[in-house]
């Protein structure tokens, strides 16, 4: 297969990506190209960030997440990363993914910070799951993970967080959020959070770009990232969710894509208001972060580790 900006100058190279929903055949450099323009105009598009802004973008380690951060440096942007070390044992995956994050922010030449579950609260994330009674270690995990984004964003004064959720994460919630009909989930599931009550800015750049579109961005720029992932991943119900949605892909290219589109257009401002009629936010009463519970679920948690 060809690629069809190089034909469409007369010339003849070989497509290394087909895109099926796009019916794009692309070569390496207009892939290029087109990711970052994706990248840009959603940027800009949802008016997430300028280059006048620093910004903090969450680093896992992954290909998403790590392919960002390459993608807003390349983009002129002021990007810092920020790695929450969760003390995960299995596969040696906290360690090697700290290792990756740490020679990427080498190779990029921008800053790294590293914040470390164990040292921040005394336990790793698995033993926070056990010790507080919740069998998903994942929704403790990002319940933490969110708490900290925003306590760093907030110590070291940035405006916006930056996460490498991308369509396949989004569409994957969306359809979940959709089934369990719910209605505050759905009001708030958006590619920009705005700052509000104590909570800084959130964006998702990536969030129009598939899977399959950030993992051949990384590798065509060779970025070195953790293919295994974490070992508690096939556990999280948000596999199911995505491999339904990759089955309807398969028999409908583009399904992906409209859903989430269609929803952010059409769907989400009818349940934005139900959100903002319901939700009030205050200081937790032990870490002064924002919540809406006198004390925060991080809070509790931890509360309820110490009773034990
Ligand atoms: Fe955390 Fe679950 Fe992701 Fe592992 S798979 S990093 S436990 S959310
Ligand atoms: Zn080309
Ligand atoms: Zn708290």
């Amino acid at each position: 297969m060809l690629c069809k900006v190089c034909r469409s100058k007369g010339k003849r190279k070989k497509a290394v990506i087909y895109l099926r929903h796009h019916r794009l055949a692309l070569c390496k450099e207009h892939f290029i190209e087109w990711f970052e323009r994706q990248v840009e105009r959603t940027v800009k598009k949802f008016k997430m960030f300028t280059r006048k802004e620093k910004v903090l973008v969450a680093v896992s380690g992954g290909k998403d997440s790590l392919s960002l951060w390459f993608a807003l440096n390349k983009l002129g942007y002021e990007t810092y990363g920020l790695h929450i070390s969760l003390g995960i044992e299995g596969w040696d995956y906290s360690k090697e993914s700290l290792r990756v994050c740490r020679e990427f922010s080498g190779r990029l030449g921008r800053p790294l910070i590293v914040v470390n579950l164990k040292e921040e609260f005394g336990y790793t994330v698995e033993e926070i799951a056990k010790g507080s009674g919740r069998r998903d270690v994942c929704s403790v995990c990002g319940t933490f993970k969110r708490y900290l984004m925003n306590k760093v964003a907030k110590e070291e004064g940035f405006k916006v967080v930056a996460t490498g959720h991308n369509l396949d994460d989004e569409s994957a919630l969306l359809l979940s959020n959709t089934i369990r009909w719910e209605l505050g989930y759905l009001g708030r599931q958006s590619p920009v959070l705005p700052e509000e009550g104590g909570f800084v800015k959130k964006v998702k750049p990536f969030c129009f770009l598939t899977e399959k579109e950030t993992v051949s961005y990384a590798i065509v720029n060779e970025i070195e990232y953790m293919e295994k992932g974490c070992p508690n991943a096939k556990e999280a119900t948000s596999a199911h969710f995505k491999r339904a949605l990759a089955y309807l892909e398969h028999k409908m290219p583009g399904t992906k894509l409209r859903f989430y589109k269609e929803f952010l257009k059409r769907a989400r401002p009818v349940f934005e208001k139900e959100v903002k009629e319901g939700l009030e936010l205050n200081e937790c009463e032990v870490c002064g972060m924002p919540t809406t519970s006198p004390v925060c679920s991080v809070c509790r948690m931890l509360q309820r580790l110490k009773e034990c």
